[in-house]
């Protein structure tokens, strides 16, 4: 079996649950019920179910939209420090956790000093965004002290899947549509072309951006965005490359809750091996059917030991363990 370290692993806090229950929208009730005792669980379960596939590190995260849904600034600034003690607590236990910060971006001067405290003093190795808060994007201008703060942690921010902030009419008459099976795509993808299209890459080179979902469509549409961004609507917009050369150099993609060939092999072929990574999105998603199926895809050995634990290593700086 292949080592690896998986990205989108999520986790809930006991305390919150109550708390949680009333801003996590973009879970359905019944999903969050069933998951709800994995996703409080530390121990031999959660072990377990990454020793079934090889999972050495498991990245934590807490699951969904949590303080970003907050309409208080103060209690989520408050929470997110919370939730963030109570992961690096867990990651001290035991050594296969790794972490992401949950943050406050209400207020994104404190959400960059807290993920720099959860980098500097937590042990943990970049954020996890869940899309949108309050109707704005991290293009927003506000945001460059906390784009400033990642440049400088060299820390990826991945960006999770969320609800957009207001049902539009294309999804009408279609709540099916309205979540996984589609509307997160929409919303994520559109979250990421917003960061790129406004130059966060050139004024933040080294900053690193991690999507799920292999990509949420995009390493597909790459060469439509460099054909179509030359005659758009861009006015004065300059970029210093052309689009699809971002995803080589500032986008990585993972595996979590996509488990098909075809996608896979895109999102190698057009923004190369050392893009792609594993994740599950436990307890969302089965581990055995993501672990066999990396284990059978079409892939090199030499692609394989990069996209299921070689990158991350890299990316997130994390130590090999002596399993
Ligand atoms: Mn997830």
């Amino acid at each position: 079996m292949t080592p690896k370290i998986a990205l989108e692993e999520h986790f809930m806090h006991p305390d919150f649950v109550e708390y949680f229950g009333t801003t996590a929208t973009n879970i359905s009730p019944a999903l969050f019920g069933k998951a709800k005792e994995a996703l409080a669980d530390f121990g031999d379960r959660r072990i377990a179910a990454m020793d079934k596939i090889g999972v050495e590190t498991s990245v934590l995260s807490l699951a969904g939209p949590g303080v970003q849904a907050e309409k208080q600034v103060a209690v989520a600034v408050k929470r997110a420090a919370q939730v963030n003690d109570f992961l690096a607590q867990k990651i001290q236990d035991q050594p296969r956790y790794g972490g992401f910060a949950h943050l406050a971006m209400q207020d994104p001067r404190a959400a960059a000093d807290e993920l720099e405290r959860c980098v500097r003093d937590l042990g943990m190795q970049g954020a996890m965004i869940n899309g949108q808060t309050g109707g704005t994007y991290l293009d927003d201008d506000r945001f460059a002290p906390f784009w400033e703060r990642v440049s400088d942690l060299a820390v990826p921010v991945y960006i999770h899947p969320n609800n957009p902030p207001e049902r539009v009419h294309m999804y009408a008459d279609h709540p099916e549509l309205f979540g996984p099976v589609w509307s997160w795509t929409v919303e994520t993808a559109t979250h990421a072309l917003r960061l790129l299209f406004a130059g966060t890459f050139d004024r933040y080179p080294n900053a690193q951006l991690i999507l799920g979902h292999l990509g949420e469509t995009l390493p597909y549409l790459m060469w439509r965005l460099d054909s179509r961004w030359e005659i758009s609507n861009r006015g004065d917009m300059r970029l210093k490359l052309p689009p699809s050369e971002y995803f080589r150099r500032n986008i990585s993609v993972t595996t979590s809750g996509m488990c098909a060939d075809a996608p896979l092999r895109c999102a190698v072929d057009m923004m190369g091996a050392d893009r792609v990574m594993f994740a599950v999105d436990y307890p969302f998603e089965r581990p055995e059917e993501a672990g066999d199926w990396i284990e059978a895809a079409p892939l090199s050995a030499e692609e394989r030991d990069l996209i299921c634990h070689k990158n991350a290593r890299s990316l997130l700086k994390l130590r090999e363990l002596a399993l």
